[in-house]
């Protein structure tokens, strides 16, 4: 059967990093197989969901290049939500249930308190018709709960391994709010089984659901033979502690308007708590080719964001010039060509610093002379243009030459003098670029 998998954000926050990476390796995974990519914005909860949210969630997924083969919103389908509410019914699998939040709070404390689950213990099953007629009397509208069976649940989890769930570890799970909204359980269900979803990717955050998952899956006639569950364990930040989509840390958007390559976030996402090297790739299609969802582990991997401004600054070192020309140009940087382009990227940690160097060499800088005399030296034996590679050897062993100086002394006064940096690209690259008339003003101390 084709492989086809679905991501299913809910639009109540920007997506971070910790969502971003089920999202790819579903991605890699459909790629892998020949399968369908779903993005599925689950947005049944009104109240939370935002048009905004969604849409930056689809920026943010087209960001990262993980282009979604289907599409579809929980909020467009709440007629199939009802269909399935009124099957689970005529089942005898759907009942209703008068508690309010107070009443099911004080009964999960006194099953605690008595050493037993706190689970739900079915007591709107036993209502009478009469009593349920004199609870609606007094204003109580129900929710429904789906009723599970009384067998063991379990599965092989591809990421996991066997997972299994006794009967009684669960209570009945609510399917229908007492305003009728779906709840996201059976919105999830029905879509898994329309869109002929084969592999549940997700957080380790959804295995309990995935008990009931499985007997609802049956109970509405999905083929749960064919449906295979993996839950990823969820990152941690640097220090262990777990990310929140509402809190918008670490978001996928904020990455992005920092100036992170959106390969560098996919290189180190993929790869994470795999027993695989974390390596710069340029294209996905190099992830999908290493791709195998078996070398994810139980383990739970460590988002740091170091690693991935390491990542972030590997990649561009190793970025040719054809990949950047149009960035560069949208950045402004007109007329930067290969040259430029492989004289700066070794010093880049974003792309937009390549702006930096681009003013250093055509721009004004304010030269730092430490010993003018010997500026003054080495600008009178500046060699003839036109300048190549090589001109920067003959001109520092010139200088050499007349003064004797060699290493750090001969070298670094020259790069102050030239770029007014410290640190920065190679001189012999740098050099024909910034041109005669540049080089010899600044090492004059003047300011161009
Ligand atoms: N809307 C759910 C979430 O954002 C989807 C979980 C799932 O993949 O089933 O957590």
């Amino acid at each position: 059967m084709a492989v086809a998998v679905r991501i299913a954000p809910s639009p109540t926050g920007r997506l971070h990093v910790g969502n971003g990476r089920p999202a790819l390796v579903n991605w890699l995974f459909a790629r892998k197989h020949g399968g369908t990519f779903l993005l599925r914005i689950d947005d049944t909860d009104d109240e939370r969901s935002t048009h905004a949210y969604a849409e930056a969630i689809e920026r943010d997924l087209a960001w990262l290049g993980l282009v979604w083969d289907r599409f579809a919103r929980q909020s467009d389908r709440l007629g199939r939500y009802h269909e399935a509410t009124r099957k689970l019914t005529a089942m005898g699998r759907l009942y209703p249930c008068y508690e309010t939040p107070e009443e099911l709070e004080l009964m999960r404390k006194t099953r605690l308190s008595r050493r037993l689950p706190p689970v739900y213990d079915r007591s709107a099953l036993k209502l009478s018709d009469a009593e349920k007629c004199r609870l609606e009397g007094e204003g109580r509208l129900p929710h429904f709960r789906f009723r599970l069976t009384d067998r063991p649940v379990e599965w092989d989890d591809l990421v996991r391994g066997k997972v299994r769930f006794e009967p009684g570890h669960f209570s009945d799970p609510v399917l229908v709010r007492a305003d009728g909204r779906p709840l996201y359980m059976l919105a999830s269900v029905v879509d898994d089984i329309d869109f002929g979803i084969t592999h549940v990717i997700r957080g380790e955050d959804h295995v309990t659901n995935t008990a009931p998952h499985i007997e609802l899956f049956e109970a509405l006639g999905g083929d749960v033979g064919a449906l295979h569950f993996a839950h990823l364990p969820l990152l941690t930040d640097a220090s262990g502690a777990g990310f929140s989509k509402r809190l918008g840390s670490l978001s996928l958007g904020e990455f992005r308007s920092s100036g992170i390559e959106p390969m560098a976030l996919n290189s180190l996402l993929a790869k994470l708590g795999t027993s695989d090297a974390i390596e710069p790739r340029h294209t996905l299609d190099e992830l999908v080719a290493e791709f195998d969802l078996s070398h994810f582990g139980r383990s739970t991997p460590k988002f740091d964001v170091e690693e991935l401004n390491r990542l972030n600054a590997r990649l561009l070192h190793m970025t040719a010039f054809d990949a950047v020309a149009d960035r560069l140009e949208a950045l402004g940087l007109h007329g930067a060509d290969r040259a430029f382009w492989e004289a700066v990227r070794g010093n880049l940690a974003r792309l937009d610093d390549a702006a930096v160097w681009w003013r250093i060499i055509h721009g004004d800088i304010a030269p730092l002379i430490e010993d003018a005399a010997f500026a003054r030296t080495a600008a009178s034996l500046l060699p003839p243009e036109p300048w190549n590679h090589g001109s920067w050897a003959a001109w520092t062993n010139a200088i050499k030459g007349a003064t004797g100086r060699s290493g750090k002394a001969l070298f670094h006064p020259l790069r102050l003098a030239l770029t007014g940096r410290e640190r920065g690209p190679e001189l012999a690259q740098l050099l024909p670029l910034i041109g005669r008339t540049k080089a010899s003003a600044r090492l004059l101390g003047e300011t161009a």
